[in-house]
C-alpha cells in the first residue's frame, strides 16, 4: 500500500520507506514486478478499473505504460522526498523534459528558456518547439530582466536548469517562478546538478520538476530513467494522458534500481559534496588552471544566491585548464584514475570536455557566450576517497 504517513519523519528516513507496497510474502525489499499486464477476478472488476472505480485503498493497475507497482513505489517515494503531491517516471531524464514540456503546450503558444541548457534540452525547445508553431524565447537566466522583458500573455511554460551544465551557473527560482506566474505560466526545473537533497525547487515557487534518475538517483551508472513531478492536478490531468499514450514508461526492473538508488541517495550526494569541496580547496589557485568554477567558492558570481538556494553546493565542478583545448586534452589524457565520460552523478568520478563532447553541436560563437571555452573540463565527483582523487589531479595538472 502507498505508505503517505511516512511523510511525518525527515527526508532521509522517507528515502528507505516512502512508497513501499509489500505483498502478502512481508518482503523485506522492494518486490520487482516484471509484468506487463494485470489479470481482473472477473469482467466486472475489469469494467470497473477501466473506470478508475476503485473500492477504498486498492490500486488499480491495467497495463505497465500506464502504471506497475515497482515503478508506483519509485514515485511515490521521490514524491514524498520533494512533498510533492503527485510523480511520474519516464524511461530516461529526456523522455520527462519532452513529455513535462509537451504535455502542456500546442501551436501559437510562447516558452520562454534560459539558454544555459543541457544538449538535448536546448535541441526540444530551441529545435523541435519551433516546428511544431510555438515560439522561444532564449534568455540569459541569471538576468532578471530579461525573464521579464520575454514572458508575455501567450508564454505557456517556461524550462531551466541550475547550476547549469557545464559552467553552473546558478539562476533566481523564487525570483524566475514570480515573473513567470505574472503571466500564468508555469515554471518547469530541471533539478538534475543540485540533486533532490540540496535544492528544493517546487519550495521555491515552481509548478514542474524533472530529473534525469540516470544522474545521482541511480548514482552507479546502471540504468536510464526519469521522473516529473507536481501538482496532483498536473500530473493526473495533462501529464499521465500524454505519456500513458505516447508510450515512454520506466521499466520496473530500472525503477527497481532507482528505488535502491534512493535509499542510499542522501549518503551519496554529501560524501560525494565532501569529496568535491576537499578538490575544491586543493585546486584553488594551482598552478595549469586559470579558473575554479564551484557555486560553494566565493569567487563564483552567484555565491551567495546558492548560498541561500541550494542547501549545498553539489558534486559538480569546471575547470579551465591553461593553454585551451591542447592544455585540456593533455590533462584528459594524463589522467589515471578519473576517467573520460559523458556521464555525472556516479560514484566514479567522471571528467569530460565540454566544446567537443556534449557541446560541440553548438556554434563556438553560442558556446563561448556560455562560457564553454576550449580550456573548460567538467568534473563529476564520485565517491572514491578524495585523497587519491587530488593525486590524481595533481600529476595531471603537471601534464599541461
Ligand atoms: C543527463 C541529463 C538529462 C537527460 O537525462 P537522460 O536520462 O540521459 O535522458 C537532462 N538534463 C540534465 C541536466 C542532465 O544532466
Amino acid at each position: 500500500m502507498n505508505d503517505t504517513s511516512t511523510r511525518r519523519y525527515r527526508p532521509r528516513t522517507r528515502l528507505i520507506h516512502a512508497g513501499q507496497r509489500r505483498s502478502r510474502f512481508g518482503e523485506t525489499s522492494e518486490a520487482i514486478y516484471l509484468t506487463q499486464g494485470f489479470v481482473y477476478p472477473d469482467a466486472e472488476a475489469a469494467a470497473a478499473r477501466f473506470k478508475g472505480d476503485l473500492p477504498e485503498g486498492e490500486e488499480g493497475f491495467i497495463y505497465a505504460r500506464y502504471g506497475n507497482p515497482t515503478v508506483a513505489m519509485f514515485e511515490d517515494r521521490i514524491a514524498a522526498l520533494e512533498e510533492a503531491e503527485a510523480a511520474f517516471a519516464t524511461a530516461s531524464g529526456m523522455a520527462a523534459v519532452n513529455a513535462a514540456l509537451m504535455c502542456q503546450l500546442k501551436a501559437g503558444d510562447h516558452v520562454v528558456s534560459a539558454r544555459a541548457l543541457f544538449g538535448s534540452c536546448s535541441y526540444i525547445i530551441e529545435t523541435l518547439l519551433p516546428r511544431f508553431g510555438i515560439a522561444v524565447t532564449m534568455v540569459d537566466g541569471t538576468d532578471l530582466t530579461q525573464w521579464q522583458g520575454a514572458v508575455r500573455p501567450e508564454t505557456r511554460t517556461c524550462f531551466l536548469e541550475t547550476p547549469s551544465n557545464p559552467t553552473l551557473e546558478i539562476i533566481d527560482l523564487a525570483a524566475v517562478a514570480g515573473i513567470v506566474h505574472s503571466v500564468g505560466a508555469t515554471l518547469v526545473v530541471d533539478n538534475v546538478f543540485a540533486t533532490p537533497m540540496f535544492q528544493r525547487p517546487l519550495e521555491l515557487g515552481a509548478d514542474i520538476v524533472v530529473y534525469s534518475a540516470t544522474k545521482h538517483i541511480d548514482g552507479q551508472g546502471r540504468c536510464l530513467g526519469g521522473v516529473v513531478l507536481g501538482t496532483e492536478r498536473f500530473i493526473r490531468d495533462e501529464f499521465e494522458p500524454y505519456v500513458k499514450h505516447t508510450g515512454p514508461a520506466l521499466s520496473p526492473f530500472n525503477a527497481w534500481v532507482m528505488l535502491k538508488g534512493l535509499e542510499t541517495l542522501a549518503l551519496r550526494a554529501h560524501a560525494q559534496t565532501d569529496g568535491a569541496e576537499a578538490l575544491v580547496r586543493w585546486l584553488d589557485g594551482a598552478a595549469g588552471l586559470s579558473q575554479v568554477i564551484y557555486p560553494g567558492l566565493a569567487s563564483h558570481p552567484q555565491h551567495d544566491l546558492a548560498a541561500a538556494q541550494m542547501e549545498r553546493p553539489g558534486t559538480m565542478l569546471a575547470l579551465e585548464i591553461a593553454d585551451g583545448q591542447a592544455g585540456a586534452f593533455r590533462f584528459l589524457n594524463a589522467l589515471r584514475l578519473i576517467r573520460i565520460s559523458n556521464n555525472l552523478g556516479d560514484a566514479k568520478s567522471l571528467v569530460t570536455h565540454p566544446t567537443t563532447t556534449t557541446h560541440q553541436r553548438l556554434t563556438e560563437e553560442a558556446r563561448l557566450g556560455l562560457g564553454i571555452t576550449p580550456g573548460l573540463v567538467r568534473l563529476s565527483v564520485g565517491l572514491e576517497d578524495p585523497e587519491d582523487l587530488r593525486e590524481d589531479l595533481d600529476s595531471a595538472l603537471a601534464a599541461v
